[in-house]
C-alpha cells in the first residue's frame, strides 16, 4: 500500500509497527491517530492533488528531464552571483556527503568539534578578508545580512532624532527591495541615494555602501565613511569577498559593519541559492551581532575546545529581544566556502581575483579599442558598456543570449559584464563581438576577428589596492594538495555525530532520513549552475518544479497558495506575518498591531513579530501546556482591535495536539485577528490534518525538518509560506504572479530563496505519494509515543493529550533527579552511550524534547531508550552514595579516550564504566568497533564567553 520508497524511508518494519502499537494497546496505526488528534483535526481534502509515488529510479529519472529543461548558459550577469568552480574534493567530500550535510546545529559542541573548527575558519577567513575583528557564522543571503546590518544599526546608534537608513543607489537591487520589505514595519525611513562625502546625513543612524558598486564601479569610501562618522553614523559595507583579496578591505576604510555574500567561493548559483552570507563588525559591536558566532573554550581538562559563543543573544532566551529572529542560517555553505578558502589559501585565491580582474580589464580596453565607452574608470570584475541607446543594449543582450551569454541590461543603454572564476578568453572573444556588432560603431565582427588587448597589470587604483595581509593562520596554507583536504574533511567530519552514525533525537528539529536519492540531484549543473536572474526562458525545468512543489504544498496544508522564497523558516515568518500586516492594512485596517503569543512558543516566533512591527503580547498556558483559553479571551478583550494576529504552534511545542486549536482560531477570528499556524512541527500533521482547517490563516512550513532537505549543521533550510486565498496577494514573488497584482514585499536576494535545494523536497512528496506522506506521520506518531511510554517509569512525560497520547514528540522531566544530577549531565552522558542528546530545556527548562521520527528503526529506538534507562540506573548509584556525588561517570561526561587511558586512573568508578558504559558504549555487533569517541571532555560554556576568542587561535594553543 506504501510506496517501495516509503518502505525504506520508514525505520519500523510493519512486524515492528505492530509490536510496537502492541505496546500501546492499539491495534492499528489509523486507532493510534484516531485516538490522539482531537474531532476537530480533519485530514485534507485535497490530497488526491498529490502525485502517486514513483520510485527512486523513477523519480530520479523525471527529474533528468526537469533538469534538462533548463538551459546552462554563460552568465555574466554579476549582480551578487557569480560562476565558480567548486573543487571535487569539496563538492563530493563536503557538500555531498551525509557526515557533513546530515549533522545538526552544533548545540552539543563535544559531539560537534570537526564543524565547529570549520566554521571558526569560516570567521577568520571573513575577519580577515573585511579586515573587522569579529565575524559570524553565517547569514541566510546578502540581502537579509544587509538588513541585520540596518537593524543592528540602529540599535547602537538610532535614536528619536535618527530614524533615517541612507542606502547608496549602487548597491544591489535586490538588497534595496530587501531593505524596503524590512524597513518600512519598523519604522525605519530607507532612503536610496547617491551617497557622498558632502551629505549632511541629517537624522541618519546608518549608511549602506556597496563595494565595488552594484555598477562595477569601484571607489574610496573612506570620505564618505569619515563624513558619516562626523554625524554620527553606522556605517556598513557590502564587499565582495573576492575582490577583498585586491582592494583595501572596509575595516581598513573605517567601516563598523561589513557584509556580503561567501558565494563565489566555491558554492555554485544554485539559481539563487542556498549560500552563505557573512557578517563582520568592530570588537565593540560584537554583543550585537546577530546569528551564531563560534568561539573558543576549555574542556575539563583544559585543553581548547570550540563551541558557540554568546549563546544568551539566541532568540530562545531572549525572544522579542532577541537581535535578529535568524536561527537556521548557512552552516554547510560557509563549510564549502571556509574550505574553498583553506584548499586555495591567500595566494591562491589573490591569482583567481587578479585573473578575474584582469580579464575585467581586458574586456574594457578590448571595447575601448572597438571605439565602446565603459561606464567606470575603476573596477574590480565589472563593466558597464555605454552603447549607443536602449534598443542596441536589447540587440547587444540577444546577440550575446544567441552566443550562449547572459548579460545584465543596467538601463540606459548600458550593458553590464561581470568576469568570474569561469571566464576565459573565448567568452572575452565572443561578448566583444556581441557587444560592437549591436552598437553602431561597428557591424559582422566576428569572434574569431576580435584581437584582445593585452593586459599585464592590475588597473586598482594605488588608494584602494590592499597592502595588508590575510589568511596568515596556517590552516590556510596547510591543506592545498587534495590528499592534504581529503584527510582534513575526513578527520574533522570524523570527530562529529551526525544521522550518518546515530539518530539525532532532537525535538522540534525533525532529523529524519534525506535519503540519498533525494540528495542526488542537487548538483547537477543543470540545477546548480543557473544564475537567479537568467531570462525565464532559461529556468522552465526550475518553473516546472517550483509550481508541483507549491500546489504539493497547499495539498499537505490545505491552504490556498505558497511561496519558496523564504530561505529558513524564520523568514517564512516574518513573510507570513508580513502578509498579515498587509492585509489588515488594505482593509484600512491600520490599528491592528498586536501579535498573540503563547508562552511555549519556539524563539523565533516572536523575534519575527517584532521585525514584521508588531508589539508582542503574551499568552499563558495551562496545566497541560496547552493555550490558557480564559487568559486568550482576556488578551483579546484587553487588546481590542488591536489584534493583527495570534501565532500558534500545532501541535504545540509540548508536543502534543491541542484539543483547543480551533477554538483559539475561532476566538481570534471573532476578534478580527489572522491565526498564523507555526508549521515546523508539520511531521505530526502532513497527509493526516491540515492546517487550514485547524483554523490557520498562514503558516511557514519547514522543508528541512519535514521535507526532507538536510540540517547541514545548521542549514541551508526553506521555509515556505502558504496561506488562504485571502492573504495570497500579500505573499512574496509568487509565481505566474501577473502584473499589477498587489504582492507582498521580498525577504530574500533571489525570487525563489533557496531554489537549488528544492529538488530534495520534491523527490521525497513524489516518491512518498499521499499514502506514503500519511504513513510517516503516522509512524511519527507511533515512535514519539512508544518512546513516552517506555521511558515514563523512569523519567516522567510532562505533556499529554487525548488517551494519554504525544504527538510527534514527547518531553521528560529531569529537574527531579536525585543525587544532584542535571539534565546537562544526562545529555553529556549520552554522548558516553553513542548517542545525540535530545533538546534540552526547550521549552520547558530541565527537560528533554525527545523527536524519534518516522525513520529511526525500532532497534535505535530501542538502543537509545534503554541508554536513557541505564543512565536513569547510574543516577541512582549517586543518590545512593555507591558514586561519589562529584566524581562520577555522570559528572565527568563524556569521556575522551585520552582521559580513559592516560596514567593512573584515580576516580571512584572502573574505567570500562567510564567509557564503555554497561556495554551500550559497544554499540553493534561487532562490539566495540561503532564506538563513537568524543575528541574532548565537557566544555565551559561560561569561561569561553568570559575569554571570547572567534578566530582560530594560534597552533600552540593546541599543543
Ligand atoms: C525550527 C523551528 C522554527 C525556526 O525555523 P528555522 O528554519 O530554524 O528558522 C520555528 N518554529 C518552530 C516550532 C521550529 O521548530
Amino acid at each position: 500500500m506504501t510506496s517501495p520508497f516509503a518502505a525504506r524511508h520508514i525505520g519500523p518494519s510493519e512486524e515492528d509497527q505492530r509490536a510496537m502499537l502492541a505496546t500501546l494497546g492499539y491495534h492499528t496505526l489509523d486507532d493510534l491517530l484516531a485516538a490522539a488528534l482531537p474531532a476537530s483535526a480533519r485530514p485534507p481534502g485535497s490530497l488526491a492533488g498529490l502525485p502517486s509515488p514513483l520510485t527512486e529510479q523513477e523519480a530520479l529519472a523525471e527529474l533528468r528531464d526537469l533538469a534538462a529543461r533548463n538551459t546552462v548558459a554563460v552568465s555574466m550577469i554579476g549582480l551578487g552571483y557569480h560562476g565558480t568552480v567548486t573543487p571535487a574534493v569539496i563538492r563530493r567530500n563536503v557538500l555531498e556527503n551525509p557526515a557533513w550535510y546530515t549533522a545538526y546545529t552544533p548545540y552539543q559542541p563535544e559531539i560537534s568539534q570537526g564543524r565547529l573548527e570549520a566554521l571558526l575558519n569560516f570567521q577568520t577567513m571573513v575577519s580577515d578578508l573585511t579586515g573587522l575583528d569579529v565575524a559570524n557564522a553565517s547569514l541566510l543571503d546578502e540581502a537579509s545580512a544587509a538588513a541585520e546590518a540596518m537593524t543592528m544599526a540602529r540599535r547602537v546608534a538610532g535614536k528619536a532624532n535618527r530614524t533615517v537608513f541612507l542606502a547608496d543607489a549602487d548597491c544591489l537591487p535586490q538588497t534595496l527591495d530587501v531593505l524596503r520589505t524590512r524597513a518600512e514595519p519598523l519604522g525605519i525611513d530607507l532612503r536610496v541615494a547617491p551617497v557622498t562625502a558632502d551629505d549632511t546625513f541629517d537624522g541618519v543612524f546608518g549608511v549602506l555602501l556597496q563595494y565595488p558598486g552594484a555598477s562595477g564601479a569601484l571607489r574610496d569610501l573612506m570620505p564618505v565613511i569619515e563624513a558619516a562618522h562626523a554625524a554620527g553614523a553606522v556605517v556598513a559595507v557590502a564587499a565582495d569577498i573576492l575582490g577583498l583579496t585586491l582592494l583595501k578591505p572596509p575595516g581598513e576604510m573605517g567601516a563598523d559593519i561589513a557584509l556580503g555574500s561567501t558565494q563565489r567561493f566555491g558554492v555554485p548559483m544554485f539559481y539563487g541559492g542556498p549560500h552563505a552570507a557573512y557578517l563582520a563588525v568592530r570588537a565593540d559591536l560584537r554583543r550585537q551581532l546577530p546569528g551564531r558566532l563560534v568561539g573558543v573554550s576549555v574542556d575539563a581538562d583544559g585543553n581548547p575546545a570550540f563551541r558557540l559563543a554568546l549563546q544568551a543573544r539566541e532568540q530562545h532566551i531572549r525572544r522579542e529581544k532577541a537581535t535578529s529572529n535568524i536561527c537556521t542560517a548557512q552552516v554547510l555553505l560557509a563549510v564549502v566556502a571556509s574550505m574553498y578558502a583553506c584548499y586555495h589559501g591567500p595566494d591562491g585565491l589573490t591569482a583567481i581575483a587578479r585573473r578575474v580582474h584582469r580579464h575585467a580589464l581586458t574586456l574594457a580596453a578590448t571595447l575601448k579599442e572597438n571605439g565602446l565607452l565603459t561606464t567606470a574608470d575603476a573596477a574590480f570584475d565589472t563593466i558597464g558598456v555605454q552603447l549607443p541607446g536602449p534598443t542596441e543594449a536589447r540587440a547587444a543582450l540577444l546577440r550575446a543570449a544567441e552566443a550562449g551569454y547572459r548579460l545584465h541590461d543596467a538601463g540606459g543603454g548600458v550593458v553590464q559584464v561581470t568576469c568570474d572564476e569561469t571566464t576565459r578568453v573565448e567568452h572575452l572573444r565572443d561578448v566583444v563581438a556581441a557587444l560592437v556588432g549591436a552598437s553602431m560603431v561597428g557591424s559582422g565582427l566576428d569572434a574569431a576577428d576580435v584581437r584582445l588587448s593585452v593586459i599585464d597589470s592590475d588597473a586598482i587604483p594605488a588608494s584602494l589596492a590592499r597592502t595588508s595581509k590575510f589568511l596568515t593562520h596556517p590552516t590556510f596554507s596547510a591543506y592545498h594538495s587534495e590528499t592534504g583536504m581529503l584527510r582534513y574533511l575526513r578527520r574533522l567530519s570524523d570527530l562529529d555525530v551526525a544521522l550518518d552514525r546515530s539518530m539525532i533525537p532532537l525535538g522540534s528539529c525533525t532529523m529524519k532520513l534525506n535519503a540519498t536519492a533525494e540528495m542526488e540531484s542537487v548538483t547537477w549543473p543543470e540545477w546548480a549552475g543557473l544564475h537567479p536572474f537568467a531570462p525565464a526562458a532559461d529556468a522552465a525545468g526550475y518553473t516546472r518544479l517550483i509550481g508541483d512543489l507549491e500546489r504539493w504544498l497547499c495539498a499537505v496544508t490545505g491552504y490556498d497558495a505558497c511561496s519558496l522564497q523564504p530561505n529558513a523558516g524564520s523568514a517564512g515568518e516574518l513573510a507570513g506575518l508580513l502578509a498579515i500586516r498587509s492585509y489588515h492594512r488594505s482593509r484600512g485596517d491600520d490599528g491592528r498591531d498586536m501579535c498573540l503569543i503563547p508562552e511555549s512558543a519556539h524563539g523565533t516566533n516572536a523575534a519575527s513579530a517584532v521585525l514584521a512591527g508588531l508589539r508582542v503580547a503574551v499568552v499563558r498556558c495551562g496545566p497541560d501546556g496547552a493555550v490558557d483559553l480564559d487568559d486568550l479571551r482576556a488578551k483579546l478583550a484587553a487588546h481590542e482591535g488591536r489584534v493583527a494576529a495570534i501565532m500558534v504552534t500545532y501541535p504545540s511545542t509540548t508536543g502534543v495536539y491541542e484539543e483547543t486549536i480551533t477554538t483559539v482560531a475561532d476566538l481570534v477570528h471573532e476578534a478580527g485577528g489572522q491565526v498564523y499556524i507555526d508549521g515546523a512541527n508539520l511531521n505530526a500533521l502532513a497527509g493526516v490534518a491540515s492546517l487550514a482547517l485547524l483554523g490557520g490563516d498562514v503558516s511557514h512550513l519547514n522543508l528541512h525538518k519535514t521535507f526532507c532537505i538536510p540540517h547541514g549543521g545548521g542549514g541551508p533550510g526553506v521555509g515556505p509560506v502558504a496561506a488562504k486565498s485571502h492573504l495570497a496577494p500579500f505573499l512574496p514573488a509568487r509565481i505566474g504572479q501577473g502584473a499589477g497584482e498587489p504582492a507582498g514585499g521580498p525577504v530574500a536576494s533571489a525570487p525563489y530563496g533557496s531554489a537549488g535545494i528544492l529538488p530534495i523536497s520534491w523527490a521525497y512528496i513524489a516518491m512518498m505519494g499521499a499514502a506514503g506522506l500519511r504513513r510517516a506521520t503516522q509512524v511519527a506518531v507511533l515512535s514519539a509515543n512508544y518512546i513516552a511510554r517506555r521511558l515514563a517509569p523512569f523519567y516522567p512525560v510532562v505533556y499529554a493529550g487525548r488517551d494519554g497520547l504525544v504527538a510527534h514528540e514527547c518531553i521528560v522531566d529531569l529537574r527531579r533527579l536525585p543525587g544532584g544530577v542535571t539534565v546537562d549531565d544526562v545529555a553529556k552522558r549520552l554522548i558516553d552511550y553513542g548517542f545525540h542528546a535530545p533538546t534540552m530545556s526547550f521549552p520547558v527548562a530541565g527537560t528533554f524534547m525527545i523527536e524519534p521520527t518516522e525513520s529511526e528503526s525500532l532497534a535505535e529506538i530501542d538502543a537509545f531508550i534503554d541508554a536513557l534507562i541505564a543512565i536513569r540506573g547510574e543516577v541512582d548509584k549517586v543518590a545512593s552514595g555507591e558514586w561519589d556525588a562529584a566524581d562520577n561517570p555522570l559528572k565527568n561526561a563524556p569521556h575522551t579516550a585520552e582521559m580513559l587511558i592516560a596514567g593512573e586512573w584515580s576516580h571512584g568508578y572502573r574505567r570500562e564504566d567510564g567509557g564503555y558504559p554497561g556495554g551500550h558504549g559497544a554499540r553493534g555487533p561487532a562490539g566495540g568497533r561503532g564506538k563513537y569517541w568524543p575528541p574532548v571532555r565537557r566544555i565551559d560554556q561560561a569561561y569561553g564567553d568570559r575569554n571570547l576568542v572567534c578566530a582560530c587561535p594560534p597552533p600552540a594553543a593546541f599543543e
